[in-house]
């Protein structure tokens, strides 16, 4: 069959289960979401206000704080011009902040699985008995100081700890646990680099490099000793060359050749991606790890820090500013990825139908068997698209941030920056764009 029929196949049979009286976006928080969507004021002022929730003291602060950010929006629809009027007593504002905390608090709930890897054991636990994986990550990004690099070095030993011991009373799942290469490892973590260490400098990716080396050889250990997969995520551009120089360096050491399981990200949305992965070919290919790495194909969740940072700089954007580039991008990688294989394992981490189903028909139509192929979503953003790859026996993971909401509101930020944009996927579901559409090649 032609990939391009097998896209269509696939799409709509997901999109037949997906549930009809929920859409992903409106759930985020409903009206507040679907307002700032409208509105790139409204979008900035509830950004800002998300960001500063956690530093208010009380509910009076926190009713100020709001209602002097929606100050600045001209145009204010009927539920914030009831909002400024509460702000201004001392009883509505308590009210206020009441309502506004308990809004952020809800959103986060979504996206965040539990505070600590143990609180949060009972949602891996179900969501593996319906057939969906997890990769647990350990909010709190980008630390300052050594000793906060050392903190998170020792919440994510702890972390593999408990996964461990999580995922060793769960039930046989034949799925998620093995592919045509072997086993696959039932505990799974994925660490951020900016958080191993505060040496991260672009001008001199050694210095970040060596320095979380320190600090991810031990994990590795760990997690080869317990039989645990670590993934390293990918995060702005500035730190693209450290993180792939760290991974390429501790995995080629002797002591790392077989094993543990570990993978890498490529971000779509980079111009310069397609050399990246020829890049990344070039170091899985010849050396032959047992097992093979993971990479993990993304679009990428920093664009708008990265269109902002090079304008600051003069410099033109490393990303595609046409989302039909990124995502016709997005396409080619994922077919070049799935060719490499037994090289790498791949994992394709959209919550996009057309995304999605495109990877599954390629591989369909190219002879591949579909345990081959992982796909991957964000806990709380495609929990319905998850339900409905799992039954059609597609295997899935789930990435589960943990920790507290205040370590967690730079991951939330980037949630609903991506979620509220005009460009996303999830954006044009929730309007009810029609599927023949949503579908259509990018
Ligand atoms: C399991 C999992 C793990 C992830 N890990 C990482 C990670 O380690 N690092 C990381 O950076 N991201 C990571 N992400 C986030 C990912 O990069 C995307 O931001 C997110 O999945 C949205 O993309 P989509 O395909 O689901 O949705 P879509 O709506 O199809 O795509 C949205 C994406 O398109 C891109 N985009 C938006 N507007 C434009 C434009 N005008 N021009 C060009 N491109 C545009 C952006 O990347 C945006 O996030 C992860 C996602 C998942 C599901």
């Amino acid at each position: 069959m032609e990939v391009e029929e097998g896209v269509q196949e696939v799409g709509r049979d997901l999109a037949a289960r997906l549930p009809r009286s929920r859409n992903p976006v409106r759930a985020l928080d409903d009206r507040a979401m679907e307002l700032s969507s409208q509105d790139a004021e409204l979008r900035a002022a509830l950004f800002r206000f998300v960001d500063v929730t956690p530093a208010c003291r009380s509910l009076d602060d926190l009713a100020r704080h709001l209602s002097s950010y929606l100050e600045g929006v001209e145009e204010k629809p009927p539920p914030l011009r009831a909002a400024m009027r509460m702000a201004e007593s001392r009883a509505g504002r308590t009210a206020l902040g009441a309502a506004a905390a308990a809004g952020v608090r809800h959103m986060a709930h979504r996206f965040i699985v539990g505070t600590t890897p143990e609180a949060a054991a009972g949602d891996l636990r179900s969501m593996w008995k319906d057939g969906i994986a997890a990769s647990l990550d350990l909010l709190g990004e980008a630390t300052v100081t050594q000793e906060e690099a050392d903190r998170y070095a020792e919440r994510c030993a702890h972390a593999l700890d408990a996964l461990a011991k999580t995922t060793a009373g769960l039930p046989e799942r034949e799925l998620l646990e093995n592919d045509s290469l072997g086993p696959l490892p039932r505990a799974n973590l994925s660490v951020k680099v900016s958080a191993l260490t505060p040496m991260m400098r672009s001008e001199a990716p050694e210095l970040g490099r060596d320095d979380a080396a320190r600090r991810l050889r031990p994990l590795l250990r760990q997690a080869r000793d317990l039989g645990a997969h670590l993934h390293v995520d990918m995060e702005s551009v500035d730190s693209l060359e450290t993180t792939f120089e760290l991974v390429f360096d501790l995995l080629s050491e002797e002591e790392f050749r077989d094993g543990p399981s570990a993978g890498v990200v490529l971000q779509a949305y980079l111009r310069d991606s397609p050399a990246h992965l020829d890049r990344l070919l070039e170091w899985a290919q010849p050396a032959e790890r047992r097992p093979p790495p993971v990479v993990r194909l993304v679009k990428g969740a920093y664009w708008d820090h990265e269109v902002v940072e090079a304008r600051q700089h003069g410099w033109s954007p490393p990303v595609y500013t046409d989302k039909h580039e990124c995502d016709r991008n997005f396409e080619a990688l994922t077919r070049r990825l799935l060719d490499a294989r037994p090289h790498v394992r791949v994992a394709i981490a959209s919550h996009n139908l057309r995304s999605v189903a495109h990877a599954i028909a390629y591989n369909r139509a190219t002879g591949g068997e579909d345990r081959d192929l992982e796909l991957q979503v964000l806990r709380g953003l495609g929990d319905d698209l998850a339900r409905a790859l799992a039954a059609t026996g597609m295997r899935v993971r789930a990435y589960c941030p943990v920790g507290e909401l205040v370590a967690g509101m730079a991951y939330l930020v980037r949630r609903l920056l991506e979620n509220t944009s005009n460009e996303s996927f999830l954006h044009e579901q929730s309007r009810g764009v029609p599927i023949d559409e949503l579908l259509v090649a990018p």
